[in-house]
């Protein structure tokens, strides 16, 4: 197995995080005899400081050469006063776009052990496990045309029924996989866009017999993804909606720094934890890497198409906060044994050893 991924730090606690991925990559590859070949650029702030563009050309052609793209985060208060085409996110928009991933997963799991953690009761968050599929090349974010007069500002909300089907379908696929339902959230009762998503999604059901279909209006799935997560399976939703009920559905975590995700379906899928560049941690060594280290295993699965390795990542994560490691974002009991960035890695990375190890021996038998 020969995979060639671009690494990509960007900002703030993202080199810290990225890291920590690497290095379970490197392991995995090293104890499985794969050849993963990392190549680090620039991005965001780090490449506005170093080139003047938050998406030099050296950095999109090398990505648009790899298989894969880990991405850590960017952005910073430096640049909040720049325009928006110019800021650390406008890159990271520009790449996506480049990189043409049009359904960004991401997956919010509960814990057990962690359930101290997330400000809702253990009964509510126990047994969580859901999937959001959000469409992440349309909508308010990109439509046109948009802009700023006088004293008024305007965006355009805009999908066609192909946007909408290519991104269906990749929901129920996952949902096949899954437990078979999608839920399909929208505000089919105020705009039109979400009543031609809603017709579409219903279409593209037929095709999928075996899944169950639902919907709700966003407003009412704000309320019930908190009150009763685990009532969702596969959640399917346009841009700007997937965006909020998406950091919502961190509390089912209980931090922002457990949750990865993967922007699949395009030229080069891109990999990067949910969370931003946390500049109020940044530099101490004390991030969560977890979000990023789930992010790798979704690139096993989805680009090296190596899906018992991306199990064996998830099962180390698992077992690393079952034994009770936390970093202090997580850390909420007497007992929690609280660590650094690199020692939380190197936690994983010793119970995926372990796990390979037992993998290896049982396949030598
Ligand atoms: P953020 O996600 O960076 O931080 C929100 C809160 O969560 C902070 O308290 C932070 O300390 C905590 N947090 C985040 N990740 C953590 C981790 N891995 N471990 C422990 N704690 C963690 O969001 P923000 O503060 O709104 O944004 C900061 C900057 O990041 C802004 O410039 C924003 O534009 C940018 N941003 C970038 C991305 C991205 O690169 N994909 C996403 C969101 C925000």
């Amino acid at each position: 197995m020969k995979l060639q991924i671009t690494v990509l730090p960007g900002d703030g606690i993202g080199p810290e995080v990225t890291q920590q991925a690497v290095r379970i990559l490197g392991t995995l590859a090293e104890l499985s005899g794969y050849d993963f070949r990392f190549r680090e650029k620039l991005i965001g702030g780090a490449a506005i400081r170093q080139c003047g563009s938050p998406l030099p050309l050296d950095t999109l052609d090398e990505c648009l050469e790899s298989d894969a793209v880990l991405l850590g985060a960017v952005g910073g208060p430096e640049f909040d006063s720049l325009p928006a085409n110019a800021r650390p996110e406008a890159g990271l928009l520009q790449l996506r776009q480049a990189l043409g991933g049009y359904a960004n997963l991401r997956p919010s799991l509960s814990y057990p052990s962690l359930a101290d953690c997330s400000p809702l009761r253990r009964e509510i968050s126990s047994g969580a496990d859901v999937l959001i599929v959000r469409e992440l090349l349309g909508g308010l974010y990109f439509g046109s045309p948009r802009g700023i007069e006088d004293d008024s500002a305007f965006n355009t909300m805009r999908y066609s029924v192909s946007e909408v089907e290519r991104v269906a379908r990749i929901a129920f696929e996952e949902a096949r996989r899954r437990r078979r339902k999608v839920t399909n959230v929208d505000k089919a009762n105020v705009l039109e866009t979400s009543q031609l998503w809603r017709k579409t999604v219903t279409q593209i059901a037929q095709e999928y017999p075996d899944v169950k279909l639902e919907h709700l209006y966003v407003d009412a799935c704000a309320m019930l993804l908190i009150s009763t997560p685990s009532n969702f399976d596969v959640l399917l939703t346009e841009n700007l909606f997937g965006d909020i009920l998406s950091d919502e559905a961190a509390v089912i975590t209980g931090s922002l720094g457990m949750l990865p995700s993967a922007s699949i379906g395009g030229q080069v899928n891109l990999y990067e934890p949910v969370h931003g560049s946390a500049p109020n941690i940044a530099g101490r060594g004390v991030a969560n890497p977890l979000g990023a280290i789930g992010s790798a295993a979704m690139l096993l699965r989805y680009s090296a198409k190596l899906p018992g390795d991306a199990d064996d990542v998830e099962s180390a994560i698992s077992s690393v906060i079952v034994s009770g490691h936390r970093t202090a974002d997580i850390a909420r009991q007497a007992s929690d044994h609280i660590l650094t960035t690199s020692e939380m890695g190197a936690r994983v990375e010793q119970a995926l050893a372990e796990i390979l190890d037992r993998r290896h021996a049982y396949h030598a038998v």
